[in-house]
């Protein structure tokens, strides 16, 4: 059984009866939670989550109905719709609802669909921003996401498309030219295009890069790689896991401030 310890003193929400709070679990670690997200675990009928959100987490919240959004029966993620048609359904049938995402709700994470539906709905929300990977996972494998010598601006960017392809909006020499330092999330598919549309852009082919894997998990994995190599060293990251592609000079930062492995027990590196 989970031991509960109280949450500080403090004048917490009260998650009620018909309610929906949108929250962000963080990158993966437990300890990355808001103490919001905690105060909603504590209180939730139902606790409807995608395939990011780890057990151990879940765990935290006993009392609770869990829904898995993530992989329904086991194979395809839940339609955007379906799980927004959920979540209202849900509301009104006066449960206290928890809609738990993986990072933020609001990074690549369609949590603004999700809220935009509940408030066309008239369903009372809440919004609880989360630890996105591209900061924790980023700060985990030892690269700040800035640092003055290096970059005075960083770009989130998503390699993935509402079909899974890559965005055909991204404007590849703008993010090339624009932003020092590249975030890429779902990238991991397209390595081989985002790495020559970088270099033909005009990046450097030995830019240092790094590719994290399941970022702030026991099972944290990250490659240190370059762009040239980007896609022959993203063949090598777990297939199932969580994974971000990191551009820039700041990576070169690991070598001195690779925290992680040394207080952890398995982290892998590679050339
Ligand atoms: N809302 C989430 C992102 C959801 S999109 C957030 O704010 O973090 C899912 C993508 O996020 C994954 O494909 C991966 O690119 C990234 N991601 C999420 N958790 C991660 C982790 N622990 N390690 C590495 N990448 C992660």
């Amino acid at each position: 059984m989970t031991q509960m310890f109280p949450l500080p003193a403090h004048g917490w929400p009260v998650l009620q009866p018909g309610w929906v709070w949108l929250v962000g679990a963080g990158p993966g670690d437990p300890g990355l939670l808001t103490l919001h997200a905690l105060n909603a675990l504590r209180q939730a009928d139902v606790i409807v989550h995608d395939a990011l959100v780890p057990d151990e987490i879940l765990a935290w919240a006993p009392q609770a109905r869990l829904e898995d959004m993530g992989k329904r029966a086991g194979k395809t993620s839940a339609r955007q719709d379906d799980i927004c048609h959920r979540l209202i359904d849900l509301a009104r049938a006066g449960q206290r609802v928890l809609r738990l995402k993986g990072g933020d709700p609001y990074v690549f994470g369609r949590g603004g669909e999700e809220a935009q539906a509940l408030i066309a709905a008239h369903v009372p929300v809440r919004v609880v921003p989360g630890i996105t990977a591209g900061i924790g996972g980023l700060a985990a494998a030892g690269i700040p996401a800035t640092h003055r010598d290096f970059n005075q601006s960083v770009s989130f960017v998503t390699g993935h498309d509402h079909s899974g392809a890559l965005p055909a909006s991204l404007d590849w020499r703008a993010i090339a030219q624009g932003s020092q330092m590249l975030v890429i999330y779902m990238g991991l598919r397209h390595a081989e295009k985002i790495a020559a549309q970088l270099i033909g852009a005009g990046r450097a082919a030995s830019e240092p890069c790094a590719i994290i894997a399941n970022a702030t998990r026991p099972d944290q994995q990250v490659i240190e790689t370059t762009l040239t190599h980007l896609a022959r060293d993203a063949a090598n990251a777990p297939a199932s896991a969580p994974v971000l592609l990191v551009v820039g000079e700041n990576v070169r930062l690991r070598a001195e401030l690779d925290w992680a492995s040394q207080v952890a027990a398995p982290m892998m590196a590679a050339e």
